[in-house]
């Protein structure tokens, strides 16, 4: 099953897609996890019933571009079995296996865009094929291509020369134009479950005399979510860091993933509001090489979890939502643009200010923000009228630099209580906030710190404080306004 004959230099010149590219399925049978497609591309050949164009449709790395390539194997196969499968050995599936068949063209979309492409496709479809019975386009994130490129390949697809097939793959139909679509045969790809990836990472270790403990590879099935190669990828690089042993540590190592004691943990200080411990342990994680915007998508997962366990309980279950949300962000945002300790830095000090809350703006829970909720002792949650005095969040946007930290409420500030991370309750002037705005600043962590010591109470309206930021800051006031109007 393993084709190590393949002569393609970037697996060689590239370990980390050395396992995907040796493990990549050759013939339908070795497709896992999509047998309903496999089955009905497998009958529609074997009774000579195949299409002018094909949509195959699925998360990335569920085997669109491999069942694609055997498709045009099965197609163009001198040997094909009774069942459909191509026997992978004549010359014309060699040749496709290998990628130096003429007949077989790749278009990564992605890349060719372009209007010259565009021409260049329909010209050379419109030639007979040049050594296999029938010419395959595979056209890869279709959705990619320009307007213009989409309009020609209308055009071929409405009045399909004999012997031309189109495969077209995309992660997003959404962007595939109706016209394209309707006249395709659609096949979705499923996200492979864990099991099943999984099972195939246990065939491969076996085989490639790597032993792995069975808990590893449900770790690295689970990290895939759902996609194979993103599984071989992850088992290349685990391999490369732990060698020919294979075990749950080291795939944490390899990844930089917390345990799920270091999650667990640091989840129950989030929720607790517990800011200077919630802070403390993010710099411990980061101190043990762990990836922060791992660790921000690890406490989704394990806050979802809790979240079913605790909906009963409406107040743990809005504590633990607030949280969720923000981390929710931290893992994708953070992950991508290498914030991620920051913004859980930020969620620690957002969710949890240990500054005393004497009282709290009377508004409806759902529309609180994760800072007002989580800072609100409980037990001590007014149910005065207060909400008669609160004016309605301010109407006018955020000017240039100055930013509401909150919409609050217009109540005077009866008695120094500086709060201007947790903009609720009675407020304190705007001079008692400036004097003790060091205070805030010194809580902080060494990252966070030299950021919001640049910005600056800058007016107090009633309950709203402005805070400045300067210039080249635009990031952190970002998060600050959508923080508001959570
Ligand atoms: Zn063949």
């Amino acid at each position: 099953m393993t084709d190590p004959t393949t002569p393609d230099q970037t697996a060689v010149a590239d370990p980390r897609r050395a396992i995907y590219r040796r493990w990549r399925a050759q013939r339908f049978a070795e497709v896992v996890g999509q047998d309903p497609i496999v089955n009905t591309l497998r009958r529609a050949v074997a009774t000579d019933r195949i299409v002018h164009a094909y949509l195959f449709v699925g998360p990335r790395g569920t085997g669109k571009t491999s069942t694609a390539r055997i498709l045009a194997k099965a197609i163009n196969c001198l040997n094909r079995g009774e069942d459909g499968e191509p026997c992978d050995t004549c010359a014309a599936c060699v040749a496709i296996r290998d990628g130096r068949a003429l007949d077989v063209i790749e278009i990564d979309a992605a890349s060719h865009g372009l209007v010259e492409d565009a021409r260049d496709l329909v010209m050379r479809a419109l030639t007979a094929p040049a050594d296999l019975r029938r010419r395959v386009y595979i056209i890869d994130e279709v959705h990619m291509l320009s307007p213009h490129a989409f309009n020609a390949l209308l055009k071929l697809i409405e009045e399909p020369p004999d012997h031309v097939v189109f495969i077209l793959a995309t992660t997003d139909t959404h962007r595939v134009p109706p016209t394209i679509i309707s006249r395709t045969q659609r096949h979705d790809f499923r996200r492979l479950p864990t099991d099943v990836i999984a099972a195939k990472l246990t065939r491969i270790t076996s085989a490639e005399g790597v032993t792995a403990d069975p808990e590893a590879l449900e770790l690295i099935a689970r990290l895939a979510d759902g996609g194979m190669r993103d599984a071989e990828s992850l088992l290349d690089q685990v391999m490369a860091y732990a060698g020919d042993r294979v075990e749950e540590s080291s795939v944490r190592d390899a990844v930089g993933l917390a345990d799920e004691e270091a999650i667990g943990g640091l989840l129950d200080v989030l929720v607790a509001g517990a800011a200077p411990d919630a802070l403390q342990r993010i710099a411990d994680l980061s101190d043990a090489g762990r990836d922060l915007g791992q660790v921000a998508q690890q406490l989704e997962t394990e806050g979802r979890r809790r979240l079913l366990t605790v909906a009963a309980d409406a107040a743990s279950a809005r504590r633990l939502a607030a949280v969720l949300r923000a981390t929710s962000e931290a893992g994708t945002a953070g992950a991508r643009e290498g914030r991620a300790r920051l913004l859980l830095e930020l969620i620690a000090i957002d969710v949890g200010s240990p500054l005393p809350v004497t009282a709290s703006v009377a508004k409806p829970a759902t529309e609180m923000s994760p800072v007002q909720r989580s800072a609100e002792p409980p037990p001590k949650k007014p149910a005065t009228p207060r909400a008669a005095s609160v004016a309605p969040p301010p109407a006018l946007g955020p000017v240039a630099t100055p930013v509401e930290s909150a919409p609050a409420a217009e109540i005077p500030a009866a008695k120094p209580s500086p709060a201007p991370v947790v903009p609720n309750g009675e407020r304190p002037s705007l001079e008692t906030i400036r004097g003790r705005w060091g205070e805030v600043v010194e809580r902080a962590s060494p990252v966070v710190k030299p950021l919001i010591k640049e910005c600056r109470p800058y007016q107090l309206d009633g309950a709203r404080l402005t805070l400045a930021f300067p210039e080249g800051r635009e990031f952190l006031r970002g998060r600050v306004v959508e923080r508001s109007r959570a």
